[in-house]
């Protein structure tokens, strides 16, 4: 049974191409966004084709999320895949050679916007799912394809429906890892607040900065230098004690990304806000760094005298880049000892050949939501990282049937098994 759809998936190449050539059609860069029903209407009526039920959820108007699952009777275990359908935005002067929805194979490679991030991983997955059911392969289990928008944006397509229930035993995320078995660092975003409760005329200066003025006021701006500061001795901390194996030294950073403040010249700076993006490791619990975070705020904000009494407001995260300007991407590791992960594994190097690299992927992914939910996960997917949000976006089609196989291979192994 392997090896007729292996075949099947080897001899049908080009019908998965034009699939994934199809998705990249759809233009559904974010920002700006919220244009995702058409696509998912479209993989909804494929996802039907082959026999699985369907079912989708408004995470915004215009932003569906759709679940399509292959449910044999009697399953016990459901094993999901999982990928994002809207791709990064295009800039209209970013030069591309050919049209980014106008998808173009040459010389190997898929071109379009969407082809490595993640349209091709989405449509291997799907390919895999297809190849096994049409092969009348015998299900124990669920076989599930979650496809989300709004991920490039921060929005929580993945959470919402893990908390709907749409849950499963294990998940892989087709993300560009060029098919290593990853887990994630995590990232959140933090806006750091400092407001004066009176404002001040630019001429008050004196009388706040030296002996004998008499105004306990202060400019924002400056108090932000301390904050930023404090920032950068927990950052260096983090980098000389915290390491997670396989991930670069440092790269839990704490990053000051975006900063206003200020009215005008002729004022005291009353309101400074800053927006951080803070780098985790992979082992790191969301809560625990939020924790680690605001308590070394808090200590800034004691040990100084105008501070302590006029403390910065502190937000976490958010739900979307745009609509309240913060995003959550909870970390992810690879636990080699669960079975599902051993069996991918041991899956990779029957079908592909050779052995499957394990490693941190250097970029943030929906996988942390499973983590979160407490469902075993991995990223894994065809094409390469560098190829994500370039210009002239490519992916090598060798990779995306090798990815179709792979999944098709394990979603056997996977539901082969009774237990
Ligand atoms: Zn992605």
């Amino acid at each position: 049974m392997l090896n007729r759809i292996l075949t099947t998936i080897e001899n049908e190449k080009d019908e998965l191409l034009a699939f994934a050539a199809e998705l990249i059609r759809f233009q559904t860069p974010d920002p700006p966004a919220h244009n995702t029903k058409e696509i998912q209407e479209w993989l909804a009526a494929r996802m039907q084709e082959i026999g699985m039920k369907t079912t989708s959820y408004d995470l915004y108007p215009e932003e569906p999320l759709l679940v399509g699952v292959s449910e044999p009777f009697g399953a016990q275990r459901t094993l999901i895949f999982n990928g994002h359908i809207d791709v990064a935005q295009v800039n209209p002067d970013e030069g591309w050679d050919i049209p980014p929805f106008e998808p173009r194979s040459r010389e190997g490679y898929l071109y379009g916007r969407g082809a490595a991030d993640m349209k091709a991983g989405v449509a291997a997955a799907f390919w895999a799912i297809k190849t096994v059911l049409q092969a009348g392969a015998p299900l124990r289990h669920n076989v599930m394809l979650q496809t989300v928008g709004g991920e490039e944006a921060g929005e929580h397509g993945s959470k919402m429906l893990l908390e709907l229930g749409h849950r499963g035993d294990f998940a892989i995320i087709p993300e560009p890892t060029e098919l290593r078995v990853c887990g994630q660092g995590g990232a959140v975003t933090l806006w750091v607040t400092i407001k004066s409760q009176k404002t001040y005329h630019d001429g008050m200066r004196a009388r706040m900065i030296h002996a004998g003025g008499g105004v306990d006021g202060a400019s924002a701006i400056e108090k932000m230098v301390k904050i930023i500061t404090g920032m950068q001795e927990l950052e260096r901390a983090w980098a000389v004690t915290k390491s997670y194996p396989g991930m670069a030294s440092g790269s839990n950073t704490i990053n000051p990304a975006v900063i206003k403040g200020g009215r005008h010249p002729a004022f005291i700076a009353d309101e400074c806000a800053l927006w951080y993006t803070i780098h985790f490791l992979p082992n790191e619990p969301l809560e625990a760094v939020k924790r680690e975070v605001l308590d070394h705020l808090r200590r800034i904000s004691e040990a100084d005298p105008w501070l302590r009494h006029n403390p910065p407001e502190v937000i976490f995260g958010g739900s979307s880049m745009f609509r309240d300007r913060g995003e959550i991407f909870p970390a992810s590791c690879v636990d080699v000892q669960n079975p599902c992960v051993e069996q991918l594994l041991q899956t990779f190097g029957e079908v592909l050949g050779r052995s499957p690299e394990v490693v941190i992927w250097p970029y943030v992914c929906d996988a942390g939501w499973f983590a979160e939910a407490g469902v075993p996960v991995v990223i894994c997917g065809p094409g390469s990282l560098e190829e994500a949000h370039a210009v002239n976006e490519k992916i090598a089609i060798h990779q995306v049937v090798e990815a179709a196989k792979l999944y098709a291979a394990y979603i056997l192994a996977f539901c082969a098994e009774d237990r």
